[in-house]
């Protein structure tokens, strides 16, 4: 299954600076399911995109990038899954390595967070996505990806999610980050003014691609229209560049709704941007 590695991450673990690694988990998905198949294809399709990026003029292949590989995933034991990919990023962020983690549905994020959390107790999140994913519960499930990033507030607090691009949720979803966190609804205008509150602080970059608008990602799990254009998310993680970024995530890519492949090369260029962006 993993013998093909993201084009470019060719460094050795040991003398590598930043790690990728897929967690190829689906398994709270309230729509549609399939975003188990999206590291390894984002791996089969890297090799059609190029390794040097124009917007950031840098180039992966001499940033000493390690891709380790997927996370085993006992899917039907949630919790267990949680435990393992927590396990498996503490094992990168334990030699001060940073992680890219490739979903598999947002769940995934939380573990990973809370393996960064312990690490750096005031991490910020920025967070692009369609969804709020705030819910308390859905479907009686507190870990959900509907609910993953309000189990991560439940740890980590107040004023430390800053949210892109949401256009769906319940109205007391919203209400709770307006009130408790940061939202910016249906675009990333504002971004440039949250820079000067997240400098020197640890910040941690969770994409759900489905921030962008179906047009260009039809695939995913749970499209919702109104989102933002390839350039607009683009050029908002550029923003980012100056930020002490500790590690990042893209998920929710569930490649076989979009038959011409399409969603999986988008998906490909922003691993490569978040790559440049953490080394
Ligand atoms: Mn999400
Ligand atoms: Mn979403």
């Amino acid at each position: 299954m993993n013998d093909v590695s993201f084009i470019g991450c060719n460094a050795s673990f040991e003398k590598s600076k930043v790690v990728l690694i897929g967690a190829p988990f689906d398994g709270t998905v309230s729509n549609r399911p399939g975003t188990r198949f999206a590291p390894n294809r984002s791996r089969l399709e890297s090799d059609a995109i190029e390794t040097y990026s124009p917007y950031q003029d840098e180039d992966i292949e001499f940033k000493q990038i390690h891709d380790k590989g997927d996370i085993e995933i006992p899917h039907g034991n949630t919790e267990k899954v949680l435990s393992g990919i927590q396990k498996a990023i503490e094992e990168i962020t334990i030699y001060k390595k940073k992680p890219l983690l490739i979903g598999g549905e947002h769940l995934v994020s939380y573990p990973a967070i809370m393996a960064l959390y312990k690490r750096y107790p005031d991490l910020h999140i920025i967070h692009f996505d369609a969804h709020t994913d705030l819910r308390q519960t859905l479907y009686g499930q507190k870990y959900s990806h509907a609910t993953v990033m309000r189990r991560v507030t439940d740890i980590l607090g107040d004023h430390i999610l800053f949210q892109f691009g949401i256009r769906s949720g319940l109205k007391e979803e919203f209400e709770y980050a307006k009130k408790h966190q940061y939202i910016e609804i249906a675009s990333a205008n504002t971004i440039t003014s949250i820079i000067e509150k997240l400098q020197d602080k640890p910040v941690y970059i969770s994409l759900d691609i489905d921030v962008l608008d179906p047009s260009i990602m039809p695939g995913t799990g749970t499209p919702e229209a109104g989102g933002l254009t390839y350039k607009e998310l683009l050029e908002a993680l550029l923003t980012l560049k100056g930020l002490k970024v500790v590690g990042a995530d893209i998920v929710e890519l569930s490649p076989d709704y979009d038959h011409s492949n399409a969603s999986t090369a988008v998906a490909a260029t922003l691993v490569r941007e978040l790559l440049l962006l953490l080394s």
